[in-house]
């Protein structure tokens, strides 16, 4: 296991706190700064989890994650959409475009990367612990 994270995130300062919090517990991440990127960084580099924007210039997050499901090689990685969305309905919509769960912005440095960790088959956390 590579251990690597695909982040497609549009706003720098959320890439850089993320990138920083995952660095530390030991993954590998893969910054997009958009979803085509995403997309195409995705199929290159068959990450262990896909961490998700929903609010992205050109494709939104829910695009990507649907364009993510069509890809064979990516069917069963855990997309985890990461938005400030905190609308009813919002969730679902997240799960029908084909992300495993949702977590919300602002992020919180403490439980972020357990919270992703949730995700992981076989998680870096779990050998720490
Ligand atoms: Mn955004």
């Amino acid at each position: 296991m590579n251990h690597t994270i695909l982040l497609v995130e549009d706003n720098e300062q959320n890439r850089y706190l993320a990138t920083f919090l995952l660095e530390q517990r030991g993954y590998r991440v893969t910054p997009a700064p958009d979803g085509l990127t995403g997309i195409e960084l995705a199929k290159s580099s068959v990450p262990e989890l896909i961490l998700l924007d929903i609010q992205l210039p050109i494709l939104d997050g829910y695009q990507v994650a649907q364009a993510l499901r069509s890809i064979d090689t990516l069917r069963n990685t855990p997309i985890v959409a990461v938005t400030s969305y905190a609308m009813p309905g919002d969730r679902e919509k997240c799960l029908d475009a084909g992300c495993n769960g949702y977590i919300e912005k602002p992020i919180n440095p403490d439980t972020f990367v357990a919270e992703i960790e949730r995700f992981l088959p076989s998680p870096i956390g779990e050998e720490r612990r």
